[in-house]
């Protein structure tokens, strides 16, 4: 009970941001206007400025400063994104994520059928 009513602490801000930000990128589209690319990049750029974990935006910032995002369509953005979770994922000692499988992950579900 106490947890949920709590402020989130960086682990579920983090699992919390990441379930947005995978999905939001599963659903960007697959050939995205000029417009659609610009936006996508000032978001992004929002994101790293204001994420408050100050020490997750930092090394996102730096991150993201050496690896631009690519907003050239829906694989290119979820690549990108599963590439910088798992740059954290890195960090922290946690096992990698297969990027081949981010959509099926985040958008798709398994074929299986067990998420439907
Ligand atoms: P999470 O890492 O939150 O992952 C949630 C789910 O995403 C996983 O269960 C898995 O199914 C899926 N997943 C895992 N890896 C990938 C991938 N590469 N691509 C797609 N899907 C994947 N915490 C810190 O302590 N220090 C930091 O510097 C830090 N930086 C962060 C920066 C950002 C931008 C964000 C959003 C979070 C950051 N965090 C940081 C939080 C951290 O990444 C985790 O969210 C948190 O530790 C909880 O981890 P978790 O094991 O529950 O799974």
């Amino acid at each position: 009970w106490r947890a949920q009513n709590c402020p989130a602490d960086s682990e579920t801000l983090g699992r919390a941001t990441w379930t947005f930000l995978h999905t939001m990128a599963a659903y960007y589209p697959d050939t995205p206007t000029p417009s659609q690319e610009d936006s996508m990049r000032t978001f992004l750029k929002g994101f790293a400025q204001f994420y408050p974990c100050w020490y997750c935006a930092e090394d996102f910032r730096s991150d993201t400063t050496k690896n631009p995002p690519a907003v050239q369509s829906r694989e290119r953005l979820g690549r990108w994104l599963c590439e910088r979770h798992n740059e954290v994922n890195r960090k922290l000692g946690k096992d990698e994520f297969d990027c081949a499988r981010v959509l099926e992950r985040w958008r798709d579900g398994p074929k299986d059928g067990s998420c439907d």
